[in-house]
């Protein structure tokens, strides 16, 4: 499923409520430095040089939505970047943060920007201001096991690891929302279980060692590009989330 513009929606998020959906990727290819089994946009397709909307674009695109939407007495509870792949990835990104807080304080202050993201541009100064700037910073983590990580998210950098993406989460000092995945399943001949004891030990570790302000722990929803994926049940989840929130930490489940 993709995008075909920079502004989409309004949609009702099962975790944000009604948000209005911005893509600053290409309208016709996944972009991203991730190409998760599970990732609803579909593989990576080869893009050397994919169009991304400008400065202008973008600004004009989303003022004449919430212009439209104010007419129609519609109010988005958020303001949503996630789109046709990783949205930092977006050469711009800054000033497509400010302005749209900008247009968000005009025509609809009680919004809050969101941005979710994959976490891989972290270490770029530019992007931590940008979502700094944001009332929701949604960062994944799929695994806190490298292997693992790899199986699911498959990072178009091979020698991306666990310990530097915690690295620089913790930049954030507990002041961000971590988003998790949860599946089984098997991709190319390897088995896929982020649930196991092993993992759940390594991820529960590095939860308390990041202390996000809130979790969002969910399953797979809709058709996936990796057929072998199975749904992790309701209470498997409970579960995962019970020791968790017997620490006092806001999990929400999505399931
Ligand atoms: S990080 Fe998001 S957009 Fe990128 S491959 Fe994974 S699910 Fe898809």
């Amino acid at each position: 499923m993709l995008f075909n513009s920079i502004v989409y929606g309004p949609i009702h998020s099962r975790r944000l409520g009604i948000s209005l959906g911005m893509n600053l990727m290409p309208t016709d290819k996944k972009l991203c430095t991730f190409n998760c089994v599970y990732c609803e946009c579909g593989w990576n397709t080869p893009a050397l040089y994919p169009h991304l909307p400008s400065v202008e674009e973008v600004r004009t695109a989303l003022e004449k939505k919430l212009i439209a939407l104010q007419a129609e007495g519609v109010r988005p509870d958020v303001i949503t970047f996630s789109g046709n792949g990783e949205p930092t990835l977006h050469p711009d990104f800054l000033a497509i943060i400010r302005l749209t807080c900008e247009l968000r304080d005009r025509y609809c202050p009680e919004a809050k920007v969101s941005v979710l993201s994959n976490a891989t541009q972290l270490g770029r100064p530019e992007v931590r201001e940008a979502l700094m700037l944001c009332e929701n910073r949604i960062l994944k983590l799929d695994s806190a096991i490298d292997e693992t990580m790899r199986r699911i998210d498959q990072p178009l950098n091979p020698q991306l690891t666990v310990h530097q993406i915690t690295q620089w989460l913790a930049l954030f000092h507990g002041d961000f929302t971590l988003q998790t995945c949860f599946l089984r399943g098997r991709h190319q001949g390897n088995e896929i279980d982020n649930t196991t004891e092993e993992e759940l030990r390594a991820w529960y570790r590095v939860v308390d060692e990041l202390k996000p302000k809130q979790l969002m722990i969910y399953i797979i929803d809709r058709a996936t590009p990796e057929q072998q994926l199975e749904k992790i049940p309701r209470e498997t989840m409970e579960r995962i989330a019970a020791p968790l929130r017997e620490k006092g930490y806001d999990v929400s489940i999505s399931a």
